[in-house]
């Protein structure tokens, strides 16, 4: 089993080289690396078909929300017309395809769960250009496993988590979002879920679709800040600002040029029956994720 990844080093494309080794060969391309840069779609191509994987996993995308709407081409080219390419290449290979996707397809109202088959309708240019992935690679008619997640977070890198204990111990008092609400995904999740349905997959090609795949329960910004801030003070984290000085704010507090949906519920019923797992509660993953940060 021969397995392309690409967008290796990104806080999913990290946990699937672990996640994916298993599996077969891996072979893990990047936007340094030859053949692994989405603004130079023909060498994309053209490593793709040297290479002719069994499973294409594609880990890369535009993912700067709001920079998105100043860049709308750039976008474009990393978010609908890359994998629009890998789908086609994995058509013509008979190769799967493993792409991600986004609650940003929706615009956000009411307070359902939203379900694979609900109608998309983004509010800005990320969600746009990952709605059209969506649609080009279920026309491409390759086989594929497309999961829609939300808010995720790995403990390399920059993160929300990161972020607040930072200002916790700058600041006395914090404003946090408290009315757009979803579920924190740890990339270690989405890249463990993502190998358990690759293997479902390959004796199982009928699960072929999309599903949603985010942390079970579902909290605000705010919630979430409080949630980190509450740990890291348990666990003897020297912070400015107390419990109730993390004040809940609307969106509008916060203008930013993407509009972002209040709604980022997404209802996981259909990977779980499908797949046969559990989607653990997001307050697991992100207090292992804090355990790792607060004990170097
Ligand atoms: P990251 O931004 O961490 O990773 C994106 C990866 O794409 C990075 O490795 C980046 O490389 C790479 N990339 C950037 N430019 C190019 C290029 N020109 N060619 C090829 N690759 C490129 O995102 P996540 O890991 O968080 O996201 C994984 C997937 O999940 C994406 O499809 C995203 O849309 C989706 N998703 C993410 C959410 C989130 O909150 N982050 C929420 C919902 C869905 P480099 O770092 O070198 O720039």
């Amino acid at each position: 089993m021969k397995i392309l990844l690409l967008g290796k080093d990104g806080q999913l494309g990290w946990e699937l080289q672990r996640s994916l080794a298993p599996l077969g060969e891996l072979i893990a391309l990047g936007p340094d690396t030859p053949g692994g840069d989405y603004t130079r779609l023909d060498d994309v191509e053209r490593a793709v078909r040297s290479i002719a994987p069994n499973i294409i996993v594609n880990a890369g995308a535009h993912t700067a929300v709001d920079k998105a709407e100043s860049e709308p081409d750039l976008a474009r080219l990393l978010n609908t017309q890359a994998p629009a390419m890998l789908a086609a290449e994995a058509k013509r290979l008979g190769a799967w395809l493993v792409h991600y996707s986004t609650d940003y397809v929706f615009d956000g109202s009411g307070s359902t769960p939203w379900v694979e088959t609900d109608a998309t309708s983004p509010l800005n240019v990320y969600g746009q250009t990952k709605a059209e992935s969506e649609a080009a690679i279920q026309e491409s008619g390759c086989q594929h496993l497309t999961f829609r997640t939300s808010w995720v977070y790995a403990a390399r890198g920059g993160n929300f988590a990161k972020t607040m204990l930072r200002l916790g111990q700058e600041r006395d008092t914090l404003t946090v979002i408290d009315d757009q609400i979803g579920a924190p995904t740890g990339a270690d999740l989405l890249a463990d879920v993502t190998a358990h349905a690759l293997r479902v997959a390959q004796y199982r090609p009928e699960v072929a679709g999309l599903y949603h795949l985010v942390a079970g329960g579902e909290t605000s910004w705010h919630g979430y800040a409080r949630f980190v801030l509450d740990l890291a003070r348990e666990h003897g984290m020297p912070l400015k600002v107390a419990a109730d000085a993390i004040k809940p704010v609307p969106t509008s507090a916060f203008p930013t040029p993407a509009e972002r949906p209040r709604n980022s519920r997404l209802n996981t019923r259909k990977l779980q029956s499908t797949f046969g797992l559990t989607l653990p509660p997001w307050q697991t993953g992100v207090a292992r994720m804090l355990a790792e940060i607060l004990e170097k």
